[in-house]
């Protein structure tokens, strides 16, 4: 097994297809990391500023793949990467294909199946990232499948972000980064619906911004606690029982109601915490409204 690294005369290639917002990044992120990069994108124009910065432009997808060892797709969804790969047939074979476009895990496991039967090694990768943030301390990827392909392309893949192998299952990423998406997402709506709130008495977003953002910190460092709550399945010496949550989502609701704004946001969690006090758990900490959330047998 092999690291590649970038070196003077002899430098690694990698191709990037897709050249949207996140596979521009990538492709700059590896020009500056100074990787042979070959691009290919459907509206090919929009590869003319990395070409100026010492991109090589392929004219089809086969002649992109069969560039580099490395190939790398960041498409808008699976149906594309489909479109453009499947007329490809034999140029896959020997490669390794990190699949960078967000979907779901039976895409994903699909997908690695697809690339199996064409011979080449296949990484799912989910971007933990925005186009600002990839090549930055602030963006991450995941990846799960070819353990082979990740430790070989580890140095390139670290180019683009700082990398995280989560197992052989292709699956596994793309179930982190739904699961990562659902988490920010509730925090973001919440963020929203306050902002909505404090809209009724004049606060201006920008002015609930620093007080927000120390309190969401406040509220992460939790997150550790209500972790080993779930691990152990004791619930019983938690600092945040359910009844008392109960009455505080209460409140949110009704006040939102009485400003005249939006109560869906929270009006599911009052119902999962109208539940739990109905089945008797009152005294327990929140963490276990896991209990309901999670898969039942
Ligand atoms: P863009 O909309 O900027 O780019 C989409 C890319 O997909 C373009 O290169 C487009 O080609 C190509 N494409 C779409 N359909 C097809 C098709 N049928 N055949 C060939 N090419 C196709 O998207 P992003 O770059 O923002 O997103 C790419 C992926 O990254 C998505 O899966 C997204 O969820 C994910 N992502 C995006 C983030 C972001 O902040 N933007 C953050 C994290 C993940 P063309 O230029 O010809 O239209």
């Amino acid at each position: 097994m092999t690291t590649q690294a970038p070196t003077n005369g002899d430098r690694p290639s990698v191709t990037v297809l897709g050249l949207g917002q996140m596979g521009t990044a990538l492709a700059t992120a590896l020009l500056a990391a100074d990787y042979r990069t070959t691009v290919w994108n459907r509206t090919a124009g929009k590869a003319d500023e990395l070409v100026g910065h010492g991109a090589v432009r392929a004219e089809t997808v086969t002649d992109a793949v069969l560039a580099s060892p490395l190939v790398v797709v960041c498409l808008l969804d699976y149906d594309g990467v489909h479109e453009i790969l499947d007329p490809s047939t034999d140029a896959l074979a020997g490669r390794a294909l990190v699949n960078l476009t967000t979907g779901t895990p039976d895409e994903a496991r699909a997908m690695a199946a697809w690339a199996d039967k064409r011979g080449a090694q296949y990484l799912d990768g989910a971007m933990m990232a925005v186009p600002q943030t990839v090549a930055t301390p602030d963006g991450f990827f995941l990846y799960s499948g070819s353990k082979d392909a990740f430790d070989t392309h580890r140095r390139t893949l670290d180019a683009l972000a700082g990398s995280h192998y989560l197992g052989a299952d292709p699956a596994v990423a793309e179930l982190w980064d739904i699961a990562l998406l659902g988490a920010g997402y509730a925090a973001l709506t919440g963020f929203l619906h306050s902002l909505a709130l404090l809209d009724t008495a004049g606060v201006t977003p920008s002015q609930f911004v620093p007080l927000a953002t120390r309190w969401l910190h406040g509220m992460t460092a939790f997150m550790s606690d209500l972790a080993q709550e779930i691990e152990s399945g004791d619930y019983t010496a938690g600092v945040s029982p359910v009844g008392m949550n109960r009455i505080a989502v209460g409140n949110l609701v009704r006040t939102s109601r009485l400003q005249g704004i939006d109560t869906e946001p929270h009006a599911a969690l009052r119902a999962l915490l109208d539940r739990r006090v109905a089945d008797g758990h009152s005294a327990d900490s929140f963490s276990s409204l896991f209990e309901l959330l999670r898969k039942q047998p």
